[in-house]
């Protein structure tokens, strides 16, 4: 879809399956595949903390919006949001 950004992506050249961004997201949002690889499945509760990121420890998380504070707290506030729908680059 036009103007959509993908909120999480996992490099899984990188991704050592080591199961650090399951314990790290709040909102638990990853799952590891067959393959061992980390798969972001419930990306639409993300909300957009960085810790995943901040963890992974060969850097193969890339959480790819930006968001203010202030903004932050608010689709904290509204955890249906559905952030694959959400077009950033006009906020
Ligand atoms: S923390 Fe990084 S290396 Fe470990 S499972 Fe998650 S994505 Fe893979
Ligand atoms: S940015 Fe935060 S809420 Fe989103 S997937 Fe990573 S740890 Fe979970």
């Amino acid at each position: 879809m036009a103007g959509t950004v993908q909120p999480i992506v996992v490099d899984w050249d990188k991704c050592k399956g080591c199961g650090l961004c399951l314990l790290a997201c709040p909102v638990d949002v990853f799952r590891l595949n067959e393959q061992n690889k980390a798969v972001p499945v419930f990306a639409n509760d993300c909300h957009v903390c960085h810790q995943c990121e901040d963890d992974c420890p060969t850097g193969a998380i890339h959480i790819a919006h930006t968001i203010t504070s202030s903004r932050k707290a608010s689709i904290y506030d509204q955890p249906g949001i559905d952030l694959n729908f959400v077009d950033w680059s006009t906020k």
